[in-house]
């Protein structure tokens, strides 16, 4: 899922959204649709770690586990088999 930023061009506010395909983003400040799309820039470093945090927990959400470690990935399939 790429990381775009965007401006609102209804209000003019600037955010960052994970887009999918097949998903419109709309401005979270005042929920337009009107939005510039953004070459995204190389994230700062501070961001990467939660840019691949929110990889890992939209995996974990839709059921792969491709992102994990194989240790991770018995914790989680050990976790599972206990609920
Ligand atoms: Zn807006």
């Amino acid at each position: 899922m790429p990381l775009y930023d965007y401006i609102c061009q209804a209000c003019g506010h600037p955010f960052e959204a994970l887009v999918r395909a097949a998903t419109t983003p709309v401005c979270p400040k005042c929920g337009s649709t009107a939005l510039q799309k953004c070459i995204s820039s190389i994230a700062p470093a501070g961001k990467i770690e939660a840019i691949r945090m929110a990889h890992r927990r939209v995996a974990a959400a839709q059921g792969h586990f491709d992102h994990y470690s194989p240790s991770d990935k018995a914790k989680l399939l050990q976790g599972k088999k206990n609920i």
